[in-house]
């Protein structure tokens, strides 16, 4: 170990060490930024982000496919203390969102304090030193007194095992690396996968190749999406007047509520506004689509909210096209210039698009490695016992560590109510710390099992164990089949929890 500033130390009572930073954030997307701005609301000013992207926005960096655009609605995905007035859509398109992220970290001065295409391989507690230590690919390790980890949900691309697929001697392109020099004019193509992101990208890939053959292996419930244009004179009303953009995002957040809280979370009291959700969802695609079989094939043989249910006006149409073609039989394997399904059928393709969607429990959770008091292996530990974190952020021998992406952190259906919710829990726990003159903080193993036992009775009253999910392949189920992802309670329960939770639940040293 290195003895100057900066570097760890051996701790000892006589001088205390110093790490480099109050703390280090690792990714640069809207979590990350949220984190960010709220240290500096509390006055922790020395950290550093880290992305390993070459630049901000997360997400909205990283996927650039055609058709990309928000599936929530602009006016609720969006901080709500940085409301954005000149939204072109409803839904407003992707790159929008990536001047967004922008805007935000130019306003908050958060740009100057991130590092890009630097690489986080791993972090680990110094007990004796009480600070983290932060592994960087090709660099010097850097020292944290709060690890804050954003890494995001949907970050590592799922590429699909397929027999032969490395022998494609054509274009391969995942959603999530879209090739922007690529022109599909003309080509005869297929997508393989039709979750959210297939739902955009499909009716834009339709409209410019010569044949596109869509691989379904489980449809997914679409329900009409509300988007037009947002004319000049409502962005200049949402500018001058914010009151009436603030009203506009609590009726939108109040209908995502309704369909999340009341529909998914709520099933068994209120299995009717879930059946009402999978109603309007299939006269959605009758109205939609001529041929019934077709129909049929496109229609969830799985309760409304299992897996993420998504918005769309022109997915359904794109099958009425004579040059597009659903195919269900499942892909025996991939050859040079053809997909075959196990029936034996052969499509001759020359662009394989990849809309496979991402790795979230076993690439994700954590997305590296994290070592914590007593050598406890977070990704070992997750695995061997149960996906847990308290209120979705903390972990017990985890000292000083803020996950926010964690088991039961997602809370509704908009990421901006989760962030800002773990943003608040950020206040009340560093303010504590502040008031106590404390430098550690971790959440003790009672507070933790008793947040665990509460997600896991509340969510015996969700679709997820009373619905029909068997046939849903929800990544909101981990490989244990728990649904440990979204937390089981409504957006303001989990606000107000944030913003009152006894602090009794940690220990502070
Ligand atoms: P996804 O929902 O996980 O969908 C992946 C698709 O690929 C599924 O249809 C899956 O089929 C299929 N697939 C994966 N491996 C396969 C294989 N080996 N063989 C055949 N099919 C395979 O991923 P996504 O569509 O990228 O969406 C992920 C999430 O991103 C969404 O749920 C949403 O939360 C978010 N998203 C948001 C927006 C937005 O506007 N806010 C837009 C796009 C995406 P199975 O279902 O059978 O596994």
């Amino acid at each position: 170990m290195v003895r100057d500033k900066g570097k760890p130390r051996e701790a000892n009572a006589m001088t205390p060490v110093t790490p480099r930073y109050d703390a280090v954030i690792v990714g640069a997307g809207f979590g990350g930024m949220g984190a960010a701005i709220q240290l500096d609301r509390m006055g922790i000013g020395n950290y550093v982000i880290l992305e390993r992207e070459d630049d901000l926005g997360g997400t909205w960096h990283v996927n650039r496919y055609p058709g990309l655009a928000v599936d929530i609605a602009s006016v609720t995905y969006s901080y709500s203390f940085e409301p954005n007035p000149y939204w072109s859509r409803v839904f407003a398109p992707g790159a929008e969102l990536k001047r967004y992220a922008e805007h935000v970290a130019d306003s908050y001065g958060l740009r100057a304090r991130m590092r890009f295409d630097t690489v986080v391989e791993g972090a680990r507690w110094d007990e004796d030193a009480h600070l983290w230590i932060v592994r960087v690919r090709g660099g010097e390790p850097l020292t944290a007194r709060y690890l804050i980890t954003a890494t995001g949900f949907l970050s590592q691309p799922k590429m699909p095992d397929i027999p032969g697929i490395d022998t494609f001697a054509g274009k391969v392109i995942h959603s999530a690396a879209w090739d922007d020099d690529y022109d599909l004019t003309g080509k005869r193509a297929a997508v393989i996968g039709t979750g959210a992101t297939a739902v955009q990208l499909i009716p834009q890939v339709a409209k410019k190749v010569a044949e596109l053959t869509v691989y379904q292996r489980t449809p997914i419930w679409v329900t009409p999406k509300i988007d037009r244009r947002i004319p000049p004179s409502v962005q200049r009303l949402f500018a001058r007047v914010p009151l009436t953009q603030r009203l506009a995002r609590l009726a939108n957040t109040a209908l995502l509520e309704l369909i999340m809280v009341v529909g998914v979370l709520r099933y068994r009291q209120a299995r009717i506004t879930n059946r009402g959700a999978e109603r309007m969802a299939r006269a959605h695609l009758r109205r939609q689509v001529r041929d019934p079989e077709v129909r049929r094939k496109l229609t969830p043989d799985y309760s409304f909210g299992c897996k993420r249910p998504t918005f769309s006006n022109n997915y359904f149409p794109t099958f009425n096209r004579p040059n597009v073609h659903l195919e269900t039989a499942p892909i025996a394997r991939v050859e040079p210039d053809a997909i075959v399904t196990a029936d034996g059928r052969v499509t001759e393709i020359d662009t394989l698009l990849l809309a496979t969607g991402f790795n979230l429990w076993d690439a994700n959770f954590p997305a590296f490695e994290i070592i914590g008091r007593t050598g406890r292996d977070l990704g070992a530990w997750w695995r061997e016992t149960r996906f847990q974190a308290y209120a979705g952020v903390s972990m017990p021998r985890f000292p000083n560590l803020v996950s926010l992406n964690s088991p039961y952190s997602y809370s509704g259906l908009s990421y901006f109510t989760t962030i800002e919710a773990q943003m608040a829990h950020m206040a009340r726990l560093f303010g504590e710390m502040k008031r106590r003159g404390a430098t550690t903080f971790e959440v003790t193993e009672a507070a933790n099992d008793a947040f665990l036992d509460r997600m896991t009775t509340k969510l015996g009253d969700s679709v997820f164990y009373l619905g029909d999910c068997a046939s849903s392949r929800s990544y909101y189920f981990n490989q244990h089949g728990e649904a440990a992802l979204l937390r089981p309670t409504s957006t303001v329960d989990t606000r107000r929890e944030a913003g009152r939770f006894p602090l009794s639940a940690y220990e502070y040293a």
